[in-house]
């Protein structure tokens, strides 16, 4: 019997993971359906259960969901519990188990693919939702030298803050502060800001060689990859790496096995590119 897989979000439409996870099952010989479910919050607890019952055997969460699933699962991995945010479930019997890849497919994406070293680097994240709290970890693990959390809403940049539980190297502060923070070799944007009036950052934020990077792709990372160029951050990347290498953690989670990823990103890559030129 086919295998049910899906991604649940709150606009799902625009999901690449179909494609992405579809590609994946062509390369690695699997057969499984993959599709996109739309659950509005008040409708997502409801729809687990009806997918559930219908036989899922895993499924990715996106936003607005990734902290509001976390109460759906009976277990957790580690990282899920410190970063208080599941983008993977797992059917595990009649429940379900919560994992989150975020982070490691951004490390993934920018060690590996960009072969660049985070070490040592002052980081400063913006945003404090569930993309944020699902790279937070792995950050720290990467060995960056400390973290400065940013966020619209304050209080949910110091609740990462405790959950992380490293205080001398995870510092929060407010969104007034930026003009004297000095400056940071990495720029993570974890906001969804893009999608809509974009971020007012200072230039003084992106200390010499500076790293940026979205989490967001295609339209809505330009303002703030566009800020990161006129900052004169030298490596300037978007989340399209990221999403490929978290796909391909959540795919080893379920099938056993990573999927190679590089010709998924390329095809991925070249089609953002043409839609570009074709504007
Ligand atoms: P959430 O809805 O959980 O969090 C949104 C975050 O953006 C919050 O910190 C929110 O602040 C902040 N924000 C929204 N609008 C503004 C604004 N106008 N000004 C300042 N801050 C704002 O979303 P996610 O964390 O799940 O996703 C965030 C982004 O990351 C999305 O664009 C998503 O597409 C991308 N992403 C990419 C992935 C990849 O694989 N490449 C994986 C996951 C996410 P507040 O708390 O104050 O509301």
């Amino acid at each position: 019997m086919t295998a049910k897989y899906a991604v649940f979000g709150h606009p799902v439409a625009h999901s690449l993971s179909p494609r992405i996870h579809a590609a994946f099952a062509r390369q690695e010989g699997v057969d499984l359906s993959y599709v996109a479910i739309e659950a509005a919050p008040e409708d997502f607890a409801a729809a687990i259960h009806a997918f559930g019952a219908v036989g899922g055997a895993g499924a990715n969460i996106t936003l607005p969901h990734k902290e509001r699933v976390v109460a759906l699962c009976s277990q957790l991995s580690d990282r899920a519990r410190r970063a208080g945010a599941v983008n993977t479930i797992v059917r595990a019997g009649a429940a379900w188990h919560g994992d989150n890849t975020d982070g490691l497919g951004l490390v993934h994406d920018l060690t590996e693919r960009h072969r660049l070293d985070l070490r040592g680097r002052r980081v400063l994240l913006l945003g404090a939702g569930g993309a944020a709290r699902g790279v937070a970890p792995s950050l720290l693990d990467a060995g960056v030298d400390s973290l400065w959390i940013v966020n619209r809403s304050p209080e949910k940049a110091d609740a990462l803050s405790d959950a992380l539980g490293e205080p001398g190297r995870v510092h929060t502060r407010y969104l007034a502060d930026l003009p004297s923070l000095g400056g940071f070799e990495l720029i993570v944007n974890a906001t969804s800001a893009g999608r809509g009036d974009g971020l007012s950052l200072p230039f003084s934020l992106a200390a010499p060689r500076s790293l940026a990077v979205d989490l967001s792709y295609g339209e809505a990372a330009i303002s703030f990859l566009a800020w990161a160029g006129a900052a004169g951050c030298v490596h300037r990347i978007d989340g399209l790496g990221m999403l490929v290498e978290q796909a391909a953690e959540s795919f080893a989670l379920w099938h056993g096995r990573r999927p190679a990823t590089d010709a998924v990103y390329a095809e991925l890559a070249a089609r953002a590119d043409a839609l570009q030129t074709a504007d």
